[in-house]
């Protein structure tokens, strides 16, 4: 059975459950970090995938932010905003659950990282050059990424070592090349102009990475949004996917 990757969920609930329906159901999770900021849903989305099955559950920027781990002034000012917000409505019960949360994690076939394997919490893996030098820093075949928010798998072609970049069309298995990193997308906030929640489905046994996109409820989201005060930006990004 696939193992079921999420990532960047930012409390947006209505996308997370539409995700964990269209998955069907699944023997093992893994999530990417960023659980909460920007969206209206922190308690119930961190409820609900700490109920998901076998689930390796890592720590994003916006989770190590509200612990106080990360400054919040390296946050844009929206950011920042719902991540005060957040504070007054975080429960210490969650709280606590993602103070325990590892920056990285492996087995054998894969290594897991919320930006990068290089630098976990904080790095962005947007173009090649950075893709090619944090080849360097996992020994598994795979390893997998959230943070960019977009569906993007680079891998290197062993004939001649050259570092490619593919998106995956949704639904369509892609066989997995002998070493790449690849990303899911977000569930909470897509930013690649396709605003339907994004999560990917890692076959070991076939071999292959599937990305899939489910739309979901945004105008309900949106509403909490504004109901809770947050920056409206963040409402309006929902319907654009950026
Ligand atoms: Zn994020």
């Amino acid at each position: 059975m696939p193992i079921l990757v999420i990532s960047d969920i930012h409390a947006n609930l209505n996308a997370l459950e539409s995700v964990l329906q269209d998955a069907g159901t699944v023997d093992q999770v893994f999530c990417l970090g960023d659980l909460v900021g920007y969206g209206p849903d922190p308690n119930e989305c961190v409820q609900l995938i700490r109920s998901l099955p076998n689930l390796v559950c890592l720590m994003g920027n916006h989770d190590a932010a509200i612990l106080g781990l990360i400054d919040s002034s390296a946050f844009n000012s929206d950011a920042r905003a719902s991540l005060l917000w957040l504070d007054t409505v975080l429960s210490e019960e969650n709280r606590q659950y993602l103070g325990q949360l590892d920056e990285m994690w492996s087995d054998t076939c894969v290594t897991l990282a919320h930006g990068s394997p290089r630098n976990p919490i904080w790095e962005y893996v947007l173009d090649s050059r950075t893709a090619r030098g944090n080849f360097n820093y996992f020994s598994t075949p795979h390893c997998l990424i959230g943070h960019s928010h977009l569906p993007v798998l680079y891998f290197i072609d062993p004939e001649d070592n050259s570092l490619h970049l593919d998106i995956p069309a949704d639904r369509q298995p892609v066989q997995l090349p002998p070493r790449a990193l690849l990303n899911p997308g977000s569930v909470g906030q897509p930013r690649d102009h396709d605003p339907r929640a994004s999560y990917a489905l890692l076959d070991i046994e076939q071999n292959t990475w599937e990305i899939r996109r489910t739309p979901y409820d945004i105008a309900a989201v949106q509403q909490r949004i504004q109901k809770a005060g947050l920056p409206l930006r963040h409402a309006l990004r929902l319907a654009e996917g950026i």
